[in-house]
């Protein structure tokens, strides 16, 4: 999983660090090819509230899911 040093890294989609492993969320690396633009998500920590609300929520979660499937094979 992702590392996260609380109240030092920061939330990808707002910028702002985070602090408690409640409001957390991570993935995994889980995308290898540096130029899909969800490359910088994988690996990463969100806050959940910011996570919730992101736009490409359900595509990025489509994304691992497809992920996950392939890798349990
Ligand atoms: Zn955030």
């Amino acid at each position: 999983m992702a590392l996260i040093e609380y109240g030092v890294t920061l939330c990808p989609l707002c910028g702002e660090p985070i602090n408690t492993p409640e409001e957390c969320i991570s993935f995994p690396h889980f995308i290898e090819d540096r130029g899909d633009p969800f490359w910088q998500y994988s690996d990463a920590a969100f806050h959940k509230k910011c996570f919730e609300s992101w736009p490409n929520k359900l595509e990025f979660i489509a994304r691992f899911e497809t992920f996950k499937r392939i890798s349990e094979k």
